[in-house]
């Protein structure tokens, strides 16, 4: 049970249920300069991960991550939640969103930048997640390594915002 609101219509409820009653509060909360409130911000942190289709992301692809175990070098698509700045995602190592949580409908767009991306079983989770594919030997890369804590030097090739509309991702031109 997440924080619940503690003013306005909606008060003693759960974000998650306003979320589900009534999306655009938020939107009406942001517009209204009320970012600095706890519960928008309980809102930005915690609800896109749960509907990732529902919000817009940041992506950047970045090139010369070497595949653990034929080592040759392969591009990666890290996502960030485009509300909330992330001190990683220039630093070292870099820390990216949507760990063990990407969305399958990702997959047919990460391959239009040449990232190979599937569901498969992990060790370290016991579970299936949607993560990055090696093009050459096919060997997944796990989001302990590539979202989490990558401590790889990669390189900045493509910055861009997406948005999920009609079932599909696309590049949402400002
Ligand atoms: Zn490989």
């Amino acid at each position: 049970m997440g924080m619940t609101m503690t003013f306005g219509k909606y008060k003693g409820k759960t974000i998650e249920e306003v979320y589900c009653m009534n999306p655009s509060y938020f939107s009406w909360m942001k517009e209204n300069r009320m970012t600095n409130k706890p519960e928008y911000q309980e809102f930005i942190e915690t609800i896109p991960y749960q509907y990732p289709e529902r919000f817009e992301w940041d992506v950047d692809i970045r090139s010369g991550y070497q595949c653990w175990k034929c080592k040759i070098a392969m591009q990666i698509f890290l996502i960030y939640n485009s509300e909330i700045e992330n001190e990683l995602r220039n630093g070292y190592p870099i820390n990216s969103d949507l760990a063990y949580s990407k969305p399958s409908s990702l997959i047919p767009f990460a391959k239009k930048y040449s990232v190979l991306l599937e569901e498969r079983y992990s060790k370290v989770t016991d579970s299936k997640y949607v993560m990055h594919i090696c093009p050459h030997c096919k060997m997944h890369q796990g989001d302990n390594y590539v979202v989490e804590d990558n401590e790889q030097e990669t390189t900045l090739i493509k910055r861009m915002r997406i948005v999920f509309e009609q079932g599909v991702w696309k590049e949402n031109q400002p």
